[in-house]
């Protein structure tokens, strides 16, 4: 569709509305003016412009991405990131006001502006009753669906986002103005790609087997192959991660207390890509140090340059999508914890390369005709060996033990053993028909929830039907266990850890592989950045708590389009008034909806 005859369509029913008004103006004429004064002459009022347009909504996820890095780590940025503060819009109370608070699930409510109780995604993995075993947020059973490499590997599997129960705002744009959209997304991680572009796209393209892979529903394109051929990954091979400025800069330690880094590096810098110690070989252990690497957010960087470049973004008849989800800093800190200078390092790295997105995007599109927002899918908890330093109450919740206390409590009930199915972080699924019988078993249920409740780092225990319809309820932690409740997928029983414990599954007798995690409903999980810059954006620092599910709406008022759900709600704050930005779909939110807002957005 030509997209100005969209526009043209807006201005032109805005017509009745100044036709009206001046209708009403001439009847409250007091009777004296209107029979002694000349007739009035009615002065076609100006026609309201049509808004400048918007070119390109650019999405960049940073995964694990905690709000306070912004303030600990401003001053050593200078590029990309500095800019956003700079030029942009800064959230600084942004939280997450759910408990699942992992990758599939953030990216899902970025996307579509919607919690997980209404877009479906309740974690990276969850357990599939029907099935009997677990399933990726992204697994399509569908045997027509199948993920194709580039650079002639054949991955493994078939990722899609059929499981996101609603269409994302860039699948909505592309349906609502006409066709001409592009949406084309980039990451490390399948479930990062997917969910921001949606169900189909012109490219959602992720990194396996040692390449870039995308699969059926998802466009080909000839750039990335071409990329994937001239700067593989293997390329980086030999190369080491320096720190970029001098030692005195670092606010931590020169090694990360409790960390565990990715085989064949040690706890201080450099770290070579070389693969597993000694054998100097393109193993899995290359693979990992890639992807906890600069050199990964900066082969990121390239290939969404290049879709700029290939696809012409920003130059459709429509408002195109580019979404890049980086995935290092997830890496970085499931294995360095927050408190790292290798996470310090990596953000000084991504400053760099945002920089040069920025610039890109200036000089091909143009500065002012695309919108930029930045934020993450979820933050991290320090590393509990880390924070016992400190004299505060930390440590490892581990789920097999409290999965063997729940079977022995229910011994004495005659329940099938293992009465638990799956313990999936906070989600605890029972075997067919075990929760059922449970419900109506109020001594069973009690044995349970003692047991569970006798685990150290166990704070409180939900049970699902205490989180159904988001039900009215003064408990923070109840309603965060409530936003994130998609019957059917999520768990039969919720535990809540205590402040500072990790969640974790390490089997008994093992030792621990990664340094630390996420996925509760703590502010350190749940604060992340929001930054917004460009087109239509009032610059600033804004303080009223919002939530991630709000960039959506917000792009979506923008583009004057509607999406389905109302969990989210439009940045007003942050948006030039219409005098400004001479757009009629950026007037000022109501009071009353802000007071709704903040309700919603505890
Ligand atoms: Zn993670």
């Amino acid at each position: 569709m030509d997209p100005t005859r969209f526009l043209r369509k807006r201005a032109h029913l805005r017509r009745p509305t100044i036709a009206a008004f001046l209708l009403a103006l001439s009847i409250s004429l007091p009777l004296r003016m209107a029979t002694q004064t000349p007739p009035l002459r009615v002065v076609a009022p100006k026609v309201v412009q049509a808004p400048a347009r918007l070119k390109l909504v650019v999405l960049v996820v940073v995964d694990q991405m905690r709000a306070d890095y912004v303030d600990k780590f401003l001053p050593q940025w200078t590029r990309g990131l500095r800019r956003l503060v700079e030029e942009g819009a800064w959230f600084r109370d942004a939280a997450y006001p759910y408990a699942a608070t992992g990758t599939c699930v953030g990216h899902a409510t970025i996307s579509t502006g919607a919690f997980p109780a209404t877009h479906g995604m309740v974690a990276n993995a969850w357990w599939d009753r029907k099935e009997q075993r677990m399933v990726t947020c992204t697994a399509d059973p569908d045997p027509a669906a199948r993920n194709i490499g580039y650079s002639g590997v054949t991955p493994k599997g078939a990722d899609t986002a059929w499981r996101m129960a609603l269409p994302s705002f860039a699948e909505e744009l592309k349906f609502q103005t006409g066709g001409a959209t592009r949406i084309v997304s980039f990451s490390l991680k399948a479930r990062a790609a997917l969910t921001m572009a949606g169900h189909k796209a012109d490219a959602a393209t992720w990194f396996d087997s040692g390449t870039w892979v995308t699969s059926s529903p998802y466009g080909v394109q000839a750039f990335i192959e071409e990329q994937a051929k001239s700067h593989p990954a293997k390329a980086d091979f030999g190369k080491a991660w320096t720190l970029s400025l001098p030692e005195k800069v670092y606010w931590y330690d020169e090694k990360a207390l409790g960390a565990v880094p990715p085989g064949g590096w040690d706890l201080t810098f450099p770290h070579p890509l070389r693969g597993k110690a000694g054998t100097g070989e393109l193993d899995p252990d290359f693979y990992n140090q890639w992807a906890s690497s600069p050199y990964a957010d900066t082969a990121l960087t390239e290939l969404a340059k290049k879709a700029v470049d290939d696809l012409k973004l920003g130059h459709s008849a429509g408002t195109d999508f580019l979404a890049v989800g980086y995935s290092t800093v997830d890496y970085v800190g499931h294995e360095f914890g927050p408190r790292s200078r290798e996470i310090q390092d990596i953000l000084i790295r991504l400053d760099k390369d945002l920089g040069n997105l920025f610039a890109h995007l200036d000089q091909k599109v143009g500065r002012g005709n695309y919108i930029v927002a930045l934020t993450a899918d979820h933050g991290v908890v320090p590393i509990p060996e880390d924070m016992q330093r400190t004299g505060v109450d930390a440590g490892l919740l581990h789920l097999p033990e409290l999965q063997e206390r729940i079977e022995k409590a229910l011994d004495p009930f005659h329940y099938p053993k293992p009465a638990i199915a799956s313990v999936n972080g906070s989600d605890i699924y029972f075997a067919p028909g075990v929760y059922d019988k449970l419900q109506n078993d109020h001594a069973a249920m009690q044995a349970v929830l003692d047991a569970a409740l006798a685990q150290p780092g166990v704070a409180a225990v939900y049970r699902s039907e205490e989180l159904r319809d988001r039900p009215p309820t003064q408990s923070p932690a109840l309603r965060a266990f409530a936003y994130s409740y998609f019957p059917g997928r999520s768990g039969d029983l919720f535990i809540l850890p205590k402040p500072y414990w990790l969640l974790d599954s390490t089997p008994t007798g093992k030792s621990r592989s990664y340094g630390t995690g996420h996925g509760v409903p703590y502010n350190y999980d749940q604060h992340v950045p929001i930054l917004l810059m460009g087109f239509g954006i009032q610059h600033g620092q804004y303080f009223q708590p919002v939530t991630p599910a709000d960039i959506a709406p917000t792009f979506a008022a923008l583009c004057g389009i509607t999406l389905a759900s109302r969990d989210g709600h439009v940045l007003a704050e942050a948006l030039k008034k219409p005098a400004e930005a001479g757009s009629s779909s950026q007037l000022a939110r109501p009071k009353s909806a802000r007071t709704a807002a903040s309700n919603t957005n505890p």
